[in-house]
C-alpha cells in the first residue's frame, strides 16, 4: 500500500515536470493589464497620483467641521486643532485608501495617559486610528499611538518624542454589506508608524467605540475621512491620499 503510494507519487512529480518542460516561458507571461506608470516624486514628496488633502493653508478648502461649516482650526504650513472648536472632516468622500498623514503632539507635554497629545484619525469617520503623545505615556494599550482605537492594539510602540512630526501611512479596506445590510467582509487597517510596520491587515469588529462593544451598521462605500478635536493643539501636514 505504501508501496504504491510511492509510486503514485513519484508519476504525479515526473509527471508535472514533464508538462513543466513541454512549456514554453511565454505561456505564463501575463499581458493583460498594464500598471499605470506614477511619478513616485522625491522622498517626503506625494506619488503624482495622489489627491492632496492639506500641504498649505490653500488646501483649507477641502476641509469642513463636522457640522459643514468652515474649519476654525489654524491653517497655515500645518492643520492645528483648535481646541473646542470640534472635529474636522473632508469634504470629498473616501473608501478603500492609501492614505498619508504626518502629525505632530505639542512639544510642551501636559497631562498624562488619554490627555496628552490626543486626537485620531478616523477613516469614514468611523473607524479611528488613535493620535496620541505615547512617548513615555502609559495608557490602556488598545488606546496608545498607532492603536484602533479599542480594538487592536499596535504591534510596536514606534512614537517619536513629543514635538517631533511622525508619520502613518495607511491601507484601508472599507467594509462590505450586502443589499440587505448585512457584512460581507469587515474594514481593514494596515498601518505603519514612522515607516514600522504596527498594524497588519487587521479586520474590525466594528466602528471603533469610546464605550461598550463595536457593531457594525450598513453605510455608504465612500464617506469622509475625519480628524478629532481632543481639546490638545497637536498638528497634522502632508496629507494626501490615494483611492485604492
Ligand atoms: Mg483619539
Amino acid at each position: 500500500m505504501k508501496k504504491n503510494l510511492l509510486i503514485l507519487m513519484l508519476l504525479a512529480t515526473t509527471g508535472s515536470i514533464f508538462a513543466q518542460q513541454q512549456m514554453k516561458p511565454e505561456e505564463t507571461e501575463d499581458w493583460s493589464k498594464q500598471p499605470p506608470i506614477v511619478n513616485p516624486g522625491r522622498p517626503g514628496q506625494p506619488p503624482s497620483d495622489a489627491i492632496i488633502l492639506y500641504r498649505g493653508p490653500q488646501d483649507a478648502v477641502n476641509w469642513v467641521h463636522e457640522n459643514g461649516t468652515s474649519i476654525k482650526w489654524i491653517t497655515d504650513t500645518s492643520l492645528t486643532v483648535t481646541a473646542r472648536s470640534g472635529g474636522i472632516k473632508t469634504v470629498r468622500s473616501f473608501g478603500d485608501c492609501q492614505l498619508h498623514i504626518e502629525w505632530r503632539s505639542p512639544s510642551v507635554v501636559s497631562g498624562t495617559g488619554q490627555g496628552r497629545g490626543n486626537s485620531g484619525v478616523f477613516l469614514m469617520g468611523k473607524y479611528e486610528l488613535q493620535v496620541l503623545d505615547s512617548y513615555n505615556n502609559e495608557t490602556y494599550y488598545n488606546g496608545q499611538a498607532g492603536s484602533i482605537y479599542k480594538q487592536f492594539i499596535p504591534l510596536v510602540n514606534a512614537s517619536r518624542r513629543p514635538g517631533e512630526w511622525q508619520s502613518y501611512d495607511v491601507i484601508f479596506m472599507a467594509p462590505r454589506f450586502n443589499p440587505e445590510g448585512q457584512l460581507l467582509s469587515p474594514a481593514y487597517f494596515t498601518v505603519f508608524h514612522n515607516g514600522v510596520l504596527i498594524q497588519n491587515h487587521v479586520g474590525l469588529r466594528g466602528p471603533t467605540e469610546y464605550i461598550g462593544i463595536p457593531v457594525y451598521k450598513a453605510h455608504e462605500d465612500k464617506l469622509p475621512i475625519s480628524l478629532q478635536d481632543h481639546g490638545n493643539p497637536v498638528s497634522f501636514r502632508n496629507i494626501w491620499i490615494r483611492e485604492l
